[in-house]
């Protein structure tokens, strides 16, 4: 006879164990309750409208052929189209699809952008991989999802390992297909095939505008204090020389192989120069500690940029920063956000503090959709005017309301949804 097990979760436990995806159905629950909105609206904006899962065999270089399994997730479209990137990256699951394409739908609502999420990904480790194979991939996933996507339907972009290179392979394909120029299908392209300046720093310039508002509230003068960054891809890079250009000391960095630290601050400009492709940097200093201790190491400021779950109930009691801005997506748990929040340290939440990349997205798109084109200093001037709002209304709400800024923020970005789905008569 099977064995009854004794073994009790509690609440808190399992709180703590939720996936990605069933973290982010609690906060949209509880954010749509805050909105007043019935059950109908939550039993709609609780999962993707589509998921599409695709297998694609791709030639490798030694004549064999390997099949990826890739996906497209599309939150809701009821503001209007659907957007977001595309990851190419071993741990990449529907589940984890499902939750980025509904983080995405949040910070285009935040960020007031015409379109609900979206969110793709390839389970492959492009490290391995060769520049021909990983063309014959991006190739071969815009074939499988050609049908479901398109610069009025649904508009991918970069993510974790993918760049301006592979959104080239990939508007190139979809060109291919439809037989006309498509530069709107994807952002986050080379300027000369209708990029747009200062898409490539836009996810760390907008991290920076945020954090800057967040310090000021926080009452931290950013000249001089001392900020860690976990993460040096593009994003953590980026964030590093903004930061250091404004006066802040960035006494620790990581990246996927380790972290280093320095009380009296880093040399940024060595480091950049290092740095290979994926961001590896730390393998030159013999001395590194963790990744993970890192976190917990002396700094006013911590800015996880890498991946999901890094800041957790283990580690969240021991973080010596007293502001936390999420540039990574889902950086910190749910129990980690309660005692931080508990513990009186300021945490900026992702979806607000990331969402400066589909913002310069959303001006790369408008820019290829009336073929004119602007230039740095007005694409970076209009970034800060949205994320400055942005970052007030979140704190408002959550001053106002007396929340955390993470649950502020999904109301402010959900509320032009739930509209949109009454104003079509969805629900
Ligand atoms: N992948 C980025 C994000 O998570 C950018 C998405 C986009 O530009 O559409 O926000």
């Amino acid at each position: 006879m099977e064995q009854q097990s004794n073994i009790v979760q509690t609440e808190e436990e399992i709180k703590e164990n939720l996936s990605l995806f069933e973290r982010t159905q609690l906060t949209i629950k509880t954010a749509l309750h805050h909105l007043h909105c019935e059950e109908a609206v939550y039993e709609l904006l609780k999962s993707p409208l589509r998921v599409l899962t695709v297998r694609i065999p791709v030639r490798m270089d030694d004549g064999s052929v390997k099949v990826f399994t890739g996906y497209r997730a599309q939150h809701n479209d009821a503001v209007g189209p659907t957007k977001g990137g595309v990851r190419f990256h071993p741990d990449v699951s529907e589940d984890e699809v499902k939750a980025l394409s509904m983080w995405m739908s949040i910070k285009c609502g935040i960020t007031n952008l015409p379109y609900g999420g979206g969110k793709g990904g390839i389970q492959c480790d492009p490290r391995s991989m060769s520049f021909r194979e990983l063309e014959g991939l991006s190739r071969g996933y815009v074939r499988a999802i050609s049908q479901l996507v398109g610069p009025t339907k649904d508009i991918p972009a970069p993510d974790v390992f993918t760049n301006s290179q592979i959104m080239a392979w990939m508007m190139d394909e979809y060109s291919r297909i439809r037989e006309f120029d498509s530069p709107g299908f994807i952002t986050g392209k080379p300027l000369v095939l209708g990029g747009s300046y200062g898409r490539e720093s836009s996810t760390a310039l907008g991290v920076t505008l945020v954090l800057k508002e967040a310090a000021k509230v926080a009452g931290i003068p950013l000249e001089g204090s001392r900020v860690i960054i976990q993460g040096f891809g593009n994003a953590g890079s980026f964030l590093a020389k903004f930061l250091h250009d404004a006066g802040a000391i960035i006494v620790g960095i990581a990246d996927a192989l380790g972290g280093i630290y320095n009380e009296d601050g880093l040399d940024i400009d060595y480091l950049l120069d290092s740095r290979d492709s994926f961001g590896t940097v730390t393998n030159l200093f013999p001395n590194r500690m963790t990744n993970g201790e890192l976190l917990t190491m002396p700094c006013d400021i911590l800015v996880p940029a890498a991946i999901e779950n890094q800041i957790t109930a283990d580690n969240a009691p021991h973080i010596q920063a007293r502001l936390l801005v999420e540039a990574a997506n889902g950086p910190t748990t749910a129990k980690a956000t309660e005692i931080l929040t508990e513990r009186g340290i300021m945490l900026v939440p992702d979806v607000l503090a990331s969402a400066g990349g589909v913002v310069v997205s959303y001006f790369e798109w408008v820019q290829n959709n009336q073929g004119y084109y602007w230039s740095e200093a007005e694409v970076n001037r209009k970034l800060e005017d949205i994320l400055v709002a942005s970052f007030r209304q979140v704190y408002q709400t959550s001053l106002d309301k007396r929340i955390d800024m993470r649950l502020a923020a999904y109301i402010v970005g959900l509320k032009r949804m739930t509209e949109a789905v009454r104003w079509r008569g969805w629900v």
